[in-house]
């Protein structure tokens, strides 16, 4: 009955989501889209000819998105604006094609002004914006500027919202950028280019660009790029990774001496006030399993605490030194 009932709501998920696709982006595999210019050649062009079913966490995400969009376009609506407009779809007027929806544009007829907020759901939010975020919006803010020449396209934001307990967070102050834009076009007709031949059957294998999200690229598993021994591509992420597992180990002992330094100080003089803090021993309890009594108590029955124990799996990024 349960895994009937999940199967129904993934299945319904996947629909509702084929179906919001074709309503807002049309036959992706038509055009390149903003998102598309800004991810890695091979990924772009493989799921433009073979998409992938979604699996249950991707569906989510999407309907986190759209939700996402939804709280903030009824945040403005209630805060009074009526000055946007809402999934602007600009398109590029040269011979590749390449095609934008634009989250939330702003409008100012009085001085023919506009600017484009794009709205991002991430799992957690990033301390600087993704550079894909950004291409993203520098992409999105040329085409505009392309598509209304009769306005002035005058700045871009970035608004990410989190569903846990990060809130909002706002990274503005883009303004458009011929030099980005214009290099993002060369890229854009690259990939179409090598979309064209690879269809064709004329390229084997189109650029492969790795970053820190091929793990969600649902073609990682054949991707030429990890059949090499070292992947050095990932030497920074992996660097960056045990510079701050350093760091981290560093702050818990100083933070633990800190602690401890300061307990022994109001644990004989008593609370005190420091730096606008209140610091004070506090005893708190808890209950914790006399596991020695349990097992006595269940070895009367003819039992032990074992025959209670089940192992669960669970899994983690083991690091350690490589041969
Ligand atoms: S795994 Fe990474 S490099 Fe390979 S296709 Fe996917 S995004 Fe590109």
């Amino acid at each position: 009955m349960s895994d009937q009932l999940m199967i129904t709501l993934q299945t319904a998920l996947q629909q509702l989501a084929a179906q919001h696709t074709t309503e807002t982006l049309g036959n992706r595999s038509s055009y390149l889209g903003a998102s598309d210019i800004a991810s890695c050649p091979r990924k772009t062009i493989l799921n433009k000819l073979n998409t992938p079913e979604s699996d249950l966490v991707t569906l989510l995400r999407f309907r986190r998105g759209h939700m996402a969009e939804e709280i903030v376009a009824a945040a403005f609506a209630s805060a009074g604006f009526t000055n946007f407009q809402r999934q602007v779809e600009v398109r590029h007027t040269g011979a590749v094609p390449v095609m934008a929806h634009l989250d939330f544009v702003f409008i100012s007829e009085a001085r023919k002004t506009m600017a484009v907020l794009e709205v991002k759901s991430p799992e957690n939010i990033p301390e600087h914006p993704y550079g894909a975020w950004e291409t993203q919006l520098y992409l999105q803010m040329g085409l505009l500027a392309d598509s209304y020449p009769d306005y002035t396209v005058e700045k871009g934001a970035i608004l990410a919202v989190n569903f846990g307990n990060q809130g909002m967070q706002l990274f503005g102050g883009y303004s458009p950028q011929t030099m980005i834009y214009q290099g993002l076009m060369d890229r854009a007709t690259t990939i179409w280019n090598q979309y064209q031949q690879y269809s064709d059957g004329g390229l084997s294998t189109p650029t492969m660009e790795i970053g820190p999200l091929c793990g969600y690229c649902p073609f990682l598993a054949d991707c030429p790029k990890f059949e090499a021994e070292e992947v050095q591509e990932l030497t920074e992420s992996v660097e960056i990774l045990t510079e701050l597992q350093h760091q981290q180990r560093d702050l818990e002992t100083e933070i633990s001496m800190r602690k401890s330094d300061l307990l022994a100080i109001v644990a004989q003089r008593g609370p005190l006030k420091a730096h606008g803090q209140l610091l004070r021993k506090a005893v708190r309890s808890r209950k914790v399993l006399d596991t020695n009594r349990l097992g006595q108590f269940l070895e009367g029955y003819g039992q032990s605490l074992a025959d209670f124990q089940k192992s669960s799996s669970y899994s983690f990024l083991e690091i350690k030194k490589a041969a």
